[in-house]
């Protein structure tokens, strides 16, 4: 099966950007859906649809509920997104204009999925979680398979954490291609940081509030298996603060002329925040996730809070 997601760029960082000289980005912000959640999600409803699914639930207003949509529209299939009452308007038109029904239930997110579980089992749906799902991680891992094809050697993998299925998704990478070595520095912002909370209380912690500006790395409660690879292979749990993290973005767009959300920026910001941990890292990889959370006027808003 052709996957429906790209083999997006492997750039190598403009000069200054971050403290190492060389540092390169794995442009998943140029993805279809503008984030990476197109690998896993495309992955997942494409075997929902092998499988005979005749419709695509999700919940969610972000970026797993666009690469729903995309990855759904492309193979033919209906698609349906359930929205909490707490998205807006705006984020209810972004997804319908794309071809979805949207439906609304629930005050906030786990009572949209729990709703939306129940849908599709009712329609024999195909339901779509944004993290935690083998097939999931089985198509996010296919950005390590890219940058391993390009012949680059890098030593470590820096990336955002929410629920944690991108982080699942490069742990397997990075096993499936022999680089079980190769650390992964999991970077979550203060007020969405269940995994670094999690790793502390040697268990998995869920959070009694989102309270970040990084929505999309707002999962309350990591997915276990992301909890259970963190305590197996060599990772580095870091926070950064929401200013850390929109400055990044900022910075990001000024340097390589591309807008990512603030979860994106997370990743960008660990380098530069917790230098001197990370020096010992000559050619670092950033997963580049991107996100649709960014524009013009909030890269003009976050510039002026500098
Ligand atoms: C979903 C998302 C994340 C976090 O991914 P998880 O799999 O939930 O850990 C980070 N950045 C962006 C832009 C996202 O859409």
């Amino acid at each position: 099966m052709k996957p429906l997601h790209l083999n997006t760029p492997l750039l190598r960082a403009a000069p200054g950007l971050f403290p190492q000289a060389e540092v390169w980005l794995k442009m998943d912000a140029l993805q279809p859906s503008s984030s990476f959640k197109l690998r896993g999600v495309g992955r997942l409803v494409q075997q929902a649809a092998a499988d005979g699914a005749r419709e695509i639930v999700c919940a969610s207003g972000g970026n797993a509920g666009l690469a729903a949509v995309f990855a759904a529209r492309s193979l033919g299939l209906p698609v349906t997104i359930v929205l909490p009452n707490s998205s807006s308007t705006a984020v209810a038109e972004t997804i319908a204009v794309r071809g979805a029904s949207v439906l609304r239930h629930g005050a906030v997110w786990d009572e949209a999925h729990l709703f939306a579980v129940q849908l599709a089992a009712e329609r024999g749906a195909a339901y779509v979680h944004p993290f935690d799902h083998p097939l999931l991680w089985d198509g996010h891992a296919t950005l390590i398979d890219e940058v391993v094809a390009t012949g680059l050697e890098f030593d470590a993998v820096i990336t955002a954490v929410g629920g944690g299925g991108l982080f699942a998704g490069i742990v397997q990478g990075l096993r499936r291609n022999g680089l079980e070595q190769v650390p992964v520095i999991a970077v979550e912002t203060l007020g969405a940081d269940s995994l670094s909370q999690s790793l502390a209380a040697g268990e998995a912690v869920t959070l009694p509030a989102i309270t970040s500006i990084a929505t999309s790395l707002g999962a309350r409660r990591v997915a276990d298996e992301a909890l259970r690879l963190a305590q197996s292979h060599p990772t580095v749990s870091l926070t950064v603060s929401d200013s850390d993290a929109t400055q990044a973005c900022v910075r990001f767009a000024d340097a390589m002329r591309v807008m990512v959300e603030p979860a994106c920026g997370a990743a960008l910001a660990a380098l530069s925040v917790h230098e001197a941990q990370l020096a010992r890292f000559k050619r670092p990889l950033i997963e580049v996730c991107g996100g649709i959370a960014v524009s013009t006027a909030s890269l003009a808003t976050w510039t002026i809070h500098a």
